[in-house]
């Protein structure tokens, strides 16, 4: 790994989060990529054992869909991912207060899980250990791009290395890593989360809706075994899902993501341990048994965010930058990896036909291939995430006629199955 940075390269990713991780892999794993000038600037140190200073590999945990995992596989990191992740072999929908709800089941698809649940920790370490022994890539962290413009090369970057973080020890890739650097890129990816500043830069705009929601995270602790079944129960006060994980010396566990209006989540963060469960227990009920213990829980307000542009020449948007979506159906990270490897697949049809990367015409290619898939998915969590806050009679009524339709018709279940494993959609392949 260089720990001089070049002056020019032909994609530039900006984060190093799960998303631009993942593209890095693939186009560092992925074959037809040889010779392609690539590096990666992460703001957060990139640590190999403890990735928990880059803010995507917090205390949360993931589902990852069939579909991403297929994705993985071809970047040969599945085996790892799996040996630390727990399958999802049953789904089941409920609405507190109603009858009936949806069972899917991994055995009805005829696969072995219709997805794991990772924590983001994990993942993280995954991640970073791939792109610290990737032979073809350069990584530059902690260092921040602060600006981008167009320029006649493509892209100019301006790099700045971030200093004050006096705590790092093991890798860090800036060693000798100027305070500032220019570089230009026929390419830049966007890959810096939610909260772009870079976007602002450039004036691309973000339509966004807050639901008024928060999701409060933790990992808890209860009596039943799971069974490898993940629960999704809709309340009044807001959607309630809980995640298995691996039981730990003998512990169940599974990695609650506990939905509340913005109003209430205050309260509900300040509650005390006993209090809080007992209140989980009321909502969610006895299926795993009494609820032990709670972990340490963290708040995240919700809202869906959408550029208003995902392309522009030389620059693509991805992951968060991009869609931002409530967590209620898990789409998000897994909508952002199908989008990744379509990028993949675009950048290296690019170089095989000795085009720049960031010419607008192949980028016009990419994004026609995922925005039928993003739209899909787009609406469907809307969807659900409106419905299932709503109290109203007809979302109410909704819901209960949709849930025992879904249970009562194969085709429609089967469609749903699909989505959730991210098996709705058409599949590129790298190898
Ligand atoms: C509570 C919750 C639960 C979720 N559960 C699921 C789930 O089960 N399944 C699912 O599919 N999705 C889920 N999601 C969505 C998923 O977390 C996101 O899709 C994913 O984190 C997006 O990652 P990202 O890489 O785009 O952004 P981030 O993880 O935010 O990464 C951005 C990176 O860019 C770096 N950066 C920022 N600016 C700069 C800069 N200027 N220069 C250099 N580096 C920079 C940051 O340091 C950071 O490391 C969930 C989300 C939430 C909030």
């Amino acid at each position: 790994m260089s720990l001089t940075v070049n002056n020019h390269y032909d994609v530039v990713i900006v984060g190093a989060g799960m998303v631009g991780a993942s593209l890095a892999c693939a186009l560092t794993h992925g074959s037809g990529f040889e010779g392609l000038k690539l590096l990666l600037v992460e703001a957060s140190p990139v640590l190999a054992s403890s990735p928990v200073q880059q803010p995507g590999f917090d205390a949360r945990s993931t589902v990852l869909s069939a579909g991403t995992m297929a994705y993985f596989s071809q970047l040969g990191l599945d085996q790892e991912l799996l040996s630390a992740a727990a399958p999802i072999t049953e789904i089941h929908v409920s609405d507190q207060g109603r009858i009936g709800g949806v069972h899917l089941d991994s055995k009805q698809q005829g696969v072995s899980a219709l997805g794991h649940v990772i924590e983001n920790i994990k993942l993280g370490q995954t991640l970073n250990q791939a792109l610290l022994r990737a032979a073809n890539l350069e990584l530059c962290a902690p260092v921040q791009v602060t600006a981008i413009n167009p320029c006649i090369e493509g892209m100019q970057l301006l790099l700045a290395k971030v200093t004050d973080n006096n705590t790092i020890t093991g890798i860090t890739q800036a060693i000798n890593f100027p305070e500032n650097k220019e570089i230009t890129a026929s390419l830049v990816v966007l890959a810096e989360g939610g909260r772009s500043s870079l976007c602002a830069n450039r004036g691309i705009e973000h339509y966004s809706h807050n639901y008024n929601q928060s999701a409060l995270i933790a990992n808890v602790a209860f009596t039943k075994p799971h069974a490898s079944c993940a629960y999704e129960r809709f309340t009044p006060k807001g959607p309630l899902a809980l995640l298995p994980l691996e039981d730990r010396e003998g512990v169940h566990r599974a990695a609650l993501v506990w939905t509340h209006s913005s109003a209430d989540i205050s309260e509900i963060m300040a509650m005390k341990d006993e209090a809080l469960l007992q209140q989980l227990q009321q909502d969610f009920g006895k299926k795993l048994g009494t609820f032990t213990r709670i972990g340490k829980r963290s708040m995240y307000p919700l809202a869906l965010q959408l550029a208003h542009e995902q392309i522009r020449p030389a620059l693509v948007l991805l992951g968060n930058v991009a869609h931002s979506l409530h967590p209620v159906a898990g789409q998000g990270f897994n909508l952002a990896m199908r989008d990744t490897m379509a990028l993949a697949f675009n950048i290296r049809e690019s170089l095989q036909q000795n085009v720049s990367p960031g010419s607008f015409t192949r980028l016009q290619c990419y994004l026609q291939a995922v925005q039928q898939d993003q739209q899909h998915t787009i609406s469907f969590s809307d969807y659900m995430t409106r419905l299932f806050s709503s109290t109203n009679w007809l979302s109410t009524w909704t819901r209960t006629f949709g849930m025992a339709s879904i249970d009562l018709l194969p085709p429609l279940k089967r469609q749903l199955n699909r989505q959730a494993m991210g098996l709705a959609q058409s599949r590129i392949s790298l190898s």
